[in-house]
């Protein structure tokens, strides 16, 4: 008997033994994996923050710990790289500087633990005064897109079709006015508003300062789009969901033709001013509109800022790099110091000769990694640096270049130019214009009621 409670009692022990071991296993295996996954976030955090992309500079998820349950849907389902990680169990952002903001981790969290926020504590960022109707404090100027903060292509093509919508119940009065509304950028927002317009048989023009498409065009071709699917005026339902740029920019085009609705491209829009109750639309080439009612939507990306040289206007110049793929075997000259300029010469120097103009003795304030690469390029000669230089003419075949010090002149053989001076933010452009601006420090956009 007593033998038999003994086999019992071990036969029990082995069991609850055997199983408690296993729970340990398992759980051992759990923490060493949380571990792992911690410690390779954290080593993406401290070089994001030694290459400056820890920081958010516009929309950005904000994730609440305590709701959160280390489902990792968010990083499942952001497109972009890292942007998103998990420490110690928790959703942390990453490399917060690249976040897009288009809210793909905002609806995967399945907890609803996440919130859009725009600017953060430290880092203001200017935002203008719109209502809901998307008029501004000015009568008659109306926002819509991404300027208003809040991006994505479903989003601004919406507002952009909602803010002439809005015009249209408002009424145009118009004196002197030949136009009921001037559209200020192609992108998604003033691609939609304009094919409102065209619903309506409104007397517009739309003004786009580069390339019909807005952000969108300036996608790599590669690059996976999601969106949701919207409304677009005068064709219907989109059902796209991942796509890509050249499906988007082909249906935009196909529509606004079918439409026969012809952007004005590479017209940029320099001021809007109050001429009674109407306005007058002033663009960089010195054209003049005069229209009843206005809508801007130019994005938040602002216009790079010209060298205003000889040549400059010459179709080989372009200020930013798209598919440098493509580029093979050409005389090219990069201007700029900062990383854009930097990060474009060491893509261009894997296929052509190039030559980096800068017009300070040093670079300073780039990303640790690219001044590594850039001292690298010019150790082995990839890339042919002009230090203390300005560029002073630009013609079809050469470039001039001038040494600020001994105001010296070396002409180059050259067959494209980028130029990488920064930009001027719309803010400027808007406060020209009347519209107010308040910095907004953790501003939140969109939030789960
Ligand atoms: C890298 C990246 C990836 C993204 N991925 C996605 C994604 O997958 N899905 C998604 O939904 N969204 C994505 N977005 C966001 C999306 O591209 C933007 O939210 C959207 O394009 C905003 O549309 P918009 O019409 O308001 O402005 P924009 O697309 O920026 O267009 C504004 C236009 O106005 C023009 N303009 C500016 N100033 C002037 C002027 N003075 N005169 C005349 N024209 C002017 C500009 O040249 C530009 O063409 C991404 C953004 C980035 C940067
Ligand atoms: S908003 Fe978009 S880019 Fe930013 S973290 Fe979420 S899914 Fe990624």
């Amino acid at each position: 008997m007593d033998i038999l409670i003994t086999d019992l009692f071990i036969e029990k022990l082995i069991i609850y033994g055997s199983v408690f071991g296993l729970c340990i296993l398992v759980v051992s295996i759990y923490l060493l994996k949380q571990k792992k996954t911690t410690a390779k976030y954290k080593a993406k955090i401290a070089k994001a923050k030694e290459e400056g992309v820890f920081e958010p500079v516009s929309l950005h998820p904000v994730i609440d710990t305590t709701t959160c349950i280390k489902s990792g849907a968010c990083i499942e389902a952001c497109p972009e790289k890292d942007i998103l990680g998990i420490v110690n169990g928790r959703a942390t952002l990453v490399n917060a500087s690249n976040c897009v903001g288009h809210g793909a981790c905002f609806h995967a969290c399945p907890v609803e633990a996440i919130t859009l926020v725009i600017g953060t504590e430290k880092r203001g960022v200017d935002l203008p005064h719109v209502h809901q109707s998307y008029e501004t404090n000015v009568p008659g100027i109306y926002i819509a897109g991404e300027l208003g903060g809040m991006g994505l292509i479903k989003n601004s093509v919406e507002q952009g079709t909602s803010a002439i919508e809005n015009m249209v119940k408002e009424g145009f009065v118009k004196e002197k006015a030949e136009l009921d509304v001037v559209i200020i950028g192609a992108g998604p927002a003033g691609i939609a508003a304009s094919l409102t317009a065209k619903k309506h048989k409104l007397n517009f023009v739309t003004l786009e300062q580069d390339s019909l498409g807005g952000t969108v065009f300036t996608f790599p071709r590669a690059k996976v789009v999601m969106t949701n699917p919207m409304e677009l005026p005068l064709h219907g339902k989109v059902m796209l969901k991942d796509t890509n740029k050249k499906q988007l920019l082909d249906l935009w085009l196909t529509t606004l033709s079918k439409n026969e609705i012809k952007i004005k491209e590479y017209t940029k829009v320099e001021s809007i001013s109050n001429e009674g109750k109407e306005f007058k639309v002033l663009t960089a080439k010195g054209e003049v509109f005069y229209t009843s009612k206005v809508l801007i939507a130019i994005g938040r990306r602002g216009t790079p800022r010209k060298l205003n040289v000889t040549g400059e206007d010459l179709e080989k110049v372009a200020y930013r790099l798209l598919e440098p793929e493509n580029i093979s075997g050409k005389k090219v000259l990069v201007v700029g110091g900062g990383d854009s300029a930097i990060e474009s010469a060491l893509l261009l120097a894997e296929q052509n000769l190039v030559t980096l103009s800068y017009r300070s003795e040093q670079f300073s304030r780039i990303k640790p990694k690219n001044a590594e690469k850039m001292k690298a390029a010019m150790a082995n000669k990839s890339i042919d640096v002009l230090l203390n230089t300005q560029l002073s003419l630009i013609s079809e075949n050469e470039v001039h270049i001038k040494h600020n010090a001994s105001e010296e002149v070396v002409n180059l053989p050259n067959d494209l130019v980028y130029i990488f001076a920064g930009g001027e933010l719309p803010t400027q452009f808007l406060e020209k214009a009347g519209i107010q601006i308040s910095k907004r420090f953790g501003y939140t956009m969109k939030k789960h009621s």
